[in-house]
């Protein structure tokens, strides 16, 4: 795919990965839809965005909520006409033991991380099915293919992505809807306390850059249309994620 003026939906992109992607997408020429819930924080990043020459716009978002996200999509078509990509990038990982895992914080994080991605991904595919295709990209982790301490319900909800991603993918396999997998071991964003607190070994450079995952984003989506890049990880060497 071409991304000079395709339009792309962001999730999350406010901060870290997400604004990352948007950016990159940007200098490739499409036209970026952002969303997140914090509307001060979202409306900065897109006139930073638009400060550098792209177009970008700002559309308040909780992706737990299906009429917002039905109310995304509108607002990308209405201002651009169609829609050609969404990234479902939005996510949401707090700590917790299998005992320190309440109900609340369960579904807190399978709202965001997994039905999250499926109210998304319902509201844009009639608007991509009607224009003939586009493409979808999870933003997943190496959480949703291995087992990480303390992290039970966010694995839970990162293995379901890639079962709904994989499904989807055979739904509409001959419908011209291609479906990634981006999964980033540790990402330097400000998620993990030592990005804010740096310590004194050198932890970032242990981590996966946001930049580095917005570039396997770009690398997917520009792939021929006969080539379909299903799945790709990102680990570094020493990841945090087997110290943490
Ligand atoms: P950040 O915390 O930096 O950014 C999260 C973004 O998602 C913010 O823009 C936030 O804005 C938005 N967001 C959170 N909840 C919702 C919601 N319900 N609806 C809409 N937007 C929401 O996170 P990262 O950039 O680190 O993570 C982004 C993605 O990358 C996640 O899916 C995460 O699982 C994945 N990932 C991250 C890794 C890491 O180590 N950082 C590793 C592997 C994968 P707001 O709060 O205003 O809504």
């Amino acid at each position: 795919m071409e991304l000079r003026d395709k339009i792309v939906i962001v999730t999350g992109a406010s901060s870290g990965i997400g604004l990352e992607i948007a950016r990159m997408l940007a200098a490739e020429g499409a036209s970026i839809v952002m969303a997140a819930r914090t509307m001060a924080t979202l409306e900065q990043a897109a006139a930073n965005l638009a400060a550098t020459g792209a177009t970008a716009i700002a559309v308040p978002t909780d992706v737990t909520r299906a009429a917002d996200c039905q109310t995304l999509v509108r607002a990308a078509v209405d201002a651009f006409g169609r829609v050609d990509v969404l990234i479902n990038n939005a996510g949401y990982a707090p700590p917790a033991s299998l005992a320190g895992t309440t109900e609340e914080l369960w579904a807190a994080t399978l709202d965001t991380c997994l039905k999250g991605v499926y109210l998304m991904t319902q509201a844009a595919v009639p608007t991509l099915l009607e224009q003939g295709g586009g493409a979808i990209v999870n933003i997943s982790s190496v959480a949703g293919k291995e087992g990480f301490n303390n992290r039970s319900a966010y694995c839970a909800a990162k293995w379901g992505v890639h079962g709904f991603t994989e499904a989807l993918r055979v739904e509409f396999q001959n419908q011209n809807i291609r479906f990634h997998l981006v999964c980033p071991g540790a990402v330097a964003t400000a998620w993990w306390d030592h990005v804010n607190n740096p310590q004194p070994e050198d932890v970032l450079g242990r981590m996966v850059r946001p930049e580095e995952v917005a570039e396997a984003v770009r690398y997917v989506l520009s792939q021929p249309e006969r080539i379909q890049i299903n799945e790709v990880v990102l680990r570094t060497a020493r990841s945090p994620w087997e110290t943490a």
